[in-house]
């Protein structure tokens, strides 16, 4: 076959200089046509868009078509030409095929419209599909947003470990890591499990969030942010919850929660602008086939401020929703940790807008956070999303050496391990906030999906680590 440099079907939907003998490489999605012409739409990944290829069957060897099916691998030159038919400006007489790779008749994704259910099962392939070529080139688009607008704020990228010793956050939610045989532990004279001879010569885990280097490296740096993978061993199987997420965790010398909650707001917006901007052939897809309302809702976004209310505020609403006959699944009182349900009536149907919550109850939120003058409650601050509910939680940390151990006291955090989180309160405390925005919620707003394991490439869940 002539060498001819490959063009990449994005790129060749757009040129316009017709005659040109060109290449394209790429997979099968459908064939058709009649005894003497088929039509082959070609699919390389780099865009939603199919070229097709026009196929004059008898300037073809038999054997070879016989292999061009479903899911098959092609390289194909050809002319290019201006169409009439395929819905696209540009199409390809083919002159010469190569099948690079035979697609076996076992292949799953042969015919279109298969559930994500389904797909979830097939996640080696899922790529393959529209869909998920679409929700996977903005997770990179996105990644890319992230990037690019704290890069241009002059924030540090800083990359925090991913395994920790430190296990302050929430015992129970964290994965071990270990080299130790575990069928044949050492025990002490109590029973307890004797870590010294472990890889790290102390029990360690993966880390939930890199939150408390992203404050030591805030106050050295100004401003920072982590973007990394974190995990969860909580065994919630909802639409909105991985065991393995990434998190984004802007970090800021001197903000307060004031400036904590500019931040979110002008980031979660830069983001959301830049998928409509960047992302628009492929957010048009989900919008038509799964999401009517998605183009719309991003926009809407962009358009408002979001709504900035206190946690006790945000009660009285729900109560009063509930004394207007409301029904929510779970009780609502002052202290209640809101349910999800609670911060979507908030959100889609009381302001029918993003909505920041803040000063929560200190009981519900971490030690970390700055204790307001009321003595009940902290200066934390939730984002809450229409369809998602909670994407970032954050809050101004409490910068007081003596606050700061009266809260770790009262909730009996073990410190053991945490000496070097206490020296940043010693040594030039100053005031600070930050907060950690889930990158899998931020994904499911912007494509409209509605379960978070079709937002990342290979979900971890209770019970599922395949692939
Ligand atoms: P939730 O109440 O929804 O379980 P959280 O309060 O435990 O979340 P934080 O510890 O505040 O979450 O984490 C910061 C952000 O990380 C959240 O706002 C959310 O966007 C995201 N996040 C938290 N847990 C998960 C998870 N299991 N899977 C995906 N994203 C998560
Ligand atoms: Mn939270």
């Amino acid at each position: 076959m002539e060498k001819i440099r490959r063009t990449k079907v994005v790129d060749l939907l757009k040129r316009e200089d017709f005659g040109a003998m060109v290449n394209v490489k790429g997979w099968v999605r459908t064939r058709r046509g009649s005894k003497q012409v088929n039509f082959i739409a070609l699919n390389d990944g780099s865009t939603i868009h199919n070229v097709q290829i026009v196929v004059d069957l008898a300037k073809f060897d038999e054997e070879m078509l016989k292999h061009i099916t479903t899911g098959a691998c092609l390289s194909v030159n050809g002319l290019m030409v201006e169409s009439v038919g395929s819905g696209q400006r540009v199409e390809l007489q083919a002159s010469q095929i190569d099948v690079l790779g035979t697609c076996d008749s076992a292949y799953p994704l042969q015919k279109k419209g298969h559930s994500l259910e389904f797909l979830r099962e097939v996640a080696h392939l899922r790529p393959r599909t529209n869909t998920f070529g679409a929700v996977f080139r903005i997770r990179h688009n996105m990644a890319i947003a992230i990037h690019r607008f704290f890069h241009e704020k002059g924030f540090v990228y800083f990359h925090t470990p991913i395994i920790t010793a430190s296990d302050c956050e929430g015992a129970g939610q964290m994965f071990q890591v270990t080299t130790m045989n575990l069928y044949n532990l050492k025990k002490d004279e109590r029973g307890a499990i004797v870590y010294d001879d472990d890889f790290f010569g102390k029990q360690a885990s993966l880390t939930v969030s890199g939150q408390l280097e992203g404050e030591l490296a805030a106050t050295a740096l100004g401003a920072i942010y982590t973007f990394g993978p974190t995990f969860r061993a909580e065994n919630s199987n909802t639409p909105r919850h991985l065991a393995e997420f990434w998190m984004i965790e802007p970090e800021v010398a001197f903000n307060d929660i004031t400036d904590n909650m500019d931040l979110a707001e002008e980031f979660i917006k830069y983001c959301v602008k830049w998928a409509l901007d960047n992302c628009a052939d492929d957010v048009k897809f989900l919008n038509d086939m799964f999401d009517k309302e998605l183009t719309e809702r991003l926009r809407g976004v962009l358009k408002e401020d979001f709504v900035r209310l206190s946690y006790t505020d945000g009660i009285q609403i729900l109560e009063q929703a509930v004394a207007g006959g409301h029904r929510f699944e779970f009780p609502v009182y002052w202290g209640v940790d809101l349910a999800s349900e609670h911060e979507r009536y908030l959100v889609e149907e009381h302001f029918k807008r993003p909505v920041i919550l803040t000063d929560y109850p200190k009981e519900i939120k971490a030690f970390y956070m700055k204790m307001n003058d009321d003595g009940k409650t902290v200066r934390a601050m939730d984002v809450l999303f229409p369809k998602i509910g909670e994407i970032i939680g954050g809050s101004e940390r409490e910068a007081d050496y003596d606050k700061l151990m009266t809260r770790i006291e009262e909730m009996h955090i073990p410190m053991k391990d945490m000496w070097w989180y206490l020296d940043t309160r010693k040594y030039g405390t100053c005031p600070h906030s930050g907060f950690g925005l889930g990158f899998e919620r931020l994904l499911l707003f912007v494509t409209g999906m509605a379960n978070i394991r079709d937002v990342i490439p290979f979900p971890r869940t209770p019970r599922n680590a395949d692939f």
